[in-house]
């Protein structure tokens, strides 16, 4: 349920979500009665999108389908909820060693009171005795230091491990939140924050940056013949394809069910319509077969759509540009690159 609706608008999206879900034969785990929400509301105008195309070409809501949809959509919260438990358990942990770094100030500070009251035992005392005595007192104090010290040490040492320990968790799901979990390049989230980024740099630096947007054409088609579960390997090997393809200083991101896209900086549209081209060709000629089976499941081709960043447009125009340019390449018969 989303903060901001009400009661009764919660209620009625309820059971809009149930009628949505058995419509179509899905069943009301909480996952999809997430999504199926999300749907009724219409709070996520992306997944509202792709389920009406998966609707309008009539495609079945498998679980693997219904899990993917989940996973696109929503697996940033898990992120959010490791991410306050890791904050969390950093709070306790600051807590406990600053409490206890004051409670040892305090026996520190009374070491160096009994280290001046031994002093002065020992300037006034002359005999022996007196010395021995100011001794043992110094011993004991220091122990009782010792023993402060050797706690916080230990505590200091543990609080560092699992700090470092939190810092590595981090660092993962940092990870995690930038990539996609099919493909293992950058996800829509990674693509959205670097093209922001580079588009600044291009404007600063009066500097080339393009846009590609590539799409598998008849997807639907190569689905329907050979499951989804074989179009997923298609879509791990097509970002494999693209990962190997691109130069280091550029980004390969999902961008959306079977499109993907490329983030091209300091790159002309020459340069960039050459890329797409490469990549054209490897994809279809690659031949596919499922390794399980040996089934040969053909060829797929790829249609691609570039745009060059324009000194001070939007990222919406900068995208909807190379969007038009993809479909262009669609209209005119697939397999082919268009710039804008
Ligand atoms: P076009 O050449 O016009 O792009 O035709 P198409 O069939 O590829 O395009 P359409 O947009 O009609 O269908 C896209 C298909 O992509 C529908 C959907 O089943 C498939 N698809 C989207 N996301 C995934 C996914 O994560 N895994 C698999 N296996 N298929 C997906
Ligand atoms: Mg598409
Ligand atoms: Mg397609």
């Amino acid at each position: 349920m989303h903060e901001s609706d009400t009661q009764a608008e919660a209620r009625k999206y309820a059971q809009s979500a149930h009628v949505h879900m058995e419509k179509r034969g899905i069943p009301a785990t909480p996952n999809n009665y997430q999504v199926w929400y999300a749907y009724a509301a219409q709070s996520l105008p992306d997944l509202s999108v792709m389920i009406d195309e998966l609707d309008r070409d009539g495609d079945k809501f498998t679980d693997v389908v219904c899990a993917d949809l989940h996973r696109q959509f929503f697996t940033t919260h898990d992120t959010d909820d490791a991410l306050n438990d890791i904050v969390q358990r950093l709070q306790v942990e600051l807590g406990d060693v600053v409490s206890f770094v004051g409670t040892a100030g305090e026996g520190t500070s009374e070491y160096a009171k009994s280290l001046s009251n031994l002093h002065q035992d020992l300037v006034s005392s002359n005999g022996v005795d007196g010395i021995k005595t100011a001794i043992a007192k110094l011993i004991t104090a220091t122990h009782g230091v010792e023993k402060t010290n050797m706690t916080l040490n230990a505590k200091l040492a543990k609080t560092s491990k699992e700090v470092s320990e939190m810092r590595g968790n981090l660092d993962t799901l940092r990870q995690e939140a930038f990539t996609d979990g099919l493909t293992g390049i950058a996800n829509r989230r990674k693509f959205d924050m670097e093209l922001k980024a580079r588009m600044q740099d291009a404007f600063h630096d009066n500097s080339h940056l393009c846009l590609m947007l590539l799409d598998i054409d008849f997807f639907k088609k190569f689905n329907d013949t050979y499951g989804h579960q074989t179009g997923d390997l298609v879509l791990k090997l097509l970002a494999g394809i693209l990962d190997k393809s691109i130069r280091h200083w550029h980004t390969a991101a999902r961008y959306g069910g079977e499109e993907f896209a490329i983030i091209m900086p300091d790159t002309n549209v020459n340069d960039a319509r050459q890329l797409a081209e490469d990549i054209r060709v490897k994809v279809s000629t690659h031949k596919l077969v499922n390794r399980s089976t040996n089934q040969n499941l053909g060829k797929i081709t790829i249609s691609s759509g570039i745009s060059q960043f324009a000194h001070g447009e939007t990222l919406e125009e900068l995208i909807k540009r190379a969007d038009k340019a993809l479909y262009a390449a669609k209209d005119q018969g697939r397999n082919r690159v268009v710039t804008y």
